[in-house]
């Protein structure tokens, strides 16, 4: 099959062109041919290598990936050649108490296909287990399938059951254009929350208020504490959607009320972060790490996507041959939405 792959650690230009074996489907597995693979930021610090992660070379990057079934292994029901799908892109032992319990994304051994849990879909196809198979409905496109799976499972982990999101909270959403920041708006919005949706500019801040958000900061130059204490008549946000780090934590902190929680998936501008504890004690805020979602919410989440209540949103849409400037392309942070590889 056709595929792109990557033979050392690096830049954009280690991603290459490649004719590798075809993958056979064990028991319980499916293959599934390609059609489209979102990009992830995690495929880049996967391609720059990431030392924590022992990832054998040469690696087929790719988490978000949507597809036909090709082939069927042994022992595999409700799924048939042909049926439309979307992967669930977790993976866990499934024996651990963490696992036994539906935590599966506390597992030790939890990872994500295209980085620490084999190859991705950068190919033409991928072995799949059956048990991580989200059927994809004909109203979706591929690329839209391939663009729900990591984010809109992140806001729903983060949003949903970390933040107690409902019809009462005001949620601060951080980088409003970004993958997780399309998700988190629109979950948000369907549990009926007030959302203020902040970004560095103001053609995103745009498609946020269209795709629902309630205001926006455009900040930089806008003040995150001010406008949010404008914004909501001095109550502040209950929860703040947070994967920037430093840049905007001390902001952020400032800008909860009583009881608020800070959920954070990430922190793109750095790992350090200073607290000024008196904020964190006297006000009773909570800060909340999150990772990925469980497959009991990643089934949620892909109802919600197939019955149209929330919309993957695609920004544009690269042939897998172009692989490389898909990453440059998505490492100048100008999309609002997903990155998309078509692969078939
Ligand atoms: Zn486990």
């Amino acid at each position: 099959m056709r595929a792109v792959i990557i033979e050392k650690f690096g830049g954009p230009e280690t991603l290459k062109a490649a004719t590798v074996p075809d993958p056979k489907p064990s028991t319980g597995e499916v293959l599934v041919r390609v059609r489209a693979c979102a990009l992830n930021h995690l495929d880049l610090f996967v391609r720059d290598g990431i030392p924590a992660y022992k990832i054998a070379l040469p690696h087929i990057l790719g988490c978000d990936v949507a597809g036909e079934i090709e082939d069927i292994g042994a022992g595999v029901v409700g799924f048939k050649k042909g049926d439309r799908v979307a992967v669930s892109p977790g993976r866990s032992c499934g024996r651990c108490d963490f696992c036994l319990s539906g935590l599966d994304n506390q597992c030790k051994e939890y990872g994500i296909i295209g980085a620490q849990a084999g190859p991705g879909g950068y190919a033409e196809l991928l072995r799949v287990p059956q048990d991580y198979l989200l059927p994809l409905p004909s109203t979706l496109s591929f690329e839209e399938g391939a663009s729900y799976p990591l984010t809109f499972l992140t806001a729903w982990h983060m949003l949903m059951t970390l933040g107690r999101c409902g019809p009462a909270s005001t949620v601060l959403v951080l980088g409003a254009g970004s993958g997780v920041g399309v998700a988190a708006i629109q979950i948000a919005k369907l549990a009926g929350a007030f959302v203020i949706a902040t970004s560095t500019s103001e053609e995103k801040l745009d498609r946020a208020l269209k795709l629902g958000a309630d205001a926006g900061i455009h900040s930089p130059p806008q003040d995150i504490v001010k406008s949010t204490h404008k914004l909501t008549g001095g109550r502040m946000a209950d929860i703040a959607v947070e994967h920037v780090g430093p840049a905007v934590f001390d902001a952020v902190i400032k800008s909860l009320k009583p009881g608020g929680r800070l959920v954070t998936c990430g922190s793109t501008t750095g790992p350090d972060v200073s607290l000024d504890m008196r904020y964190l004690f006297s006000r009773q805020l909570q800060i909340l790490g999150s990772k990925m979602g469980t497959q009991a919410e990643m089934r949620e989440v892909a109802r919600l996507v197939a019955a149209g209540r929330v919309k993957p949103v695609v920004d544009k849409v690269f042939p897998l041959t172009e692989a490389r400037q898909a990453h440059e392309y998505l490492a100048l942070k100008k999309q609002f939405g997903k990155v998309v590889l078509k692969v078939g």
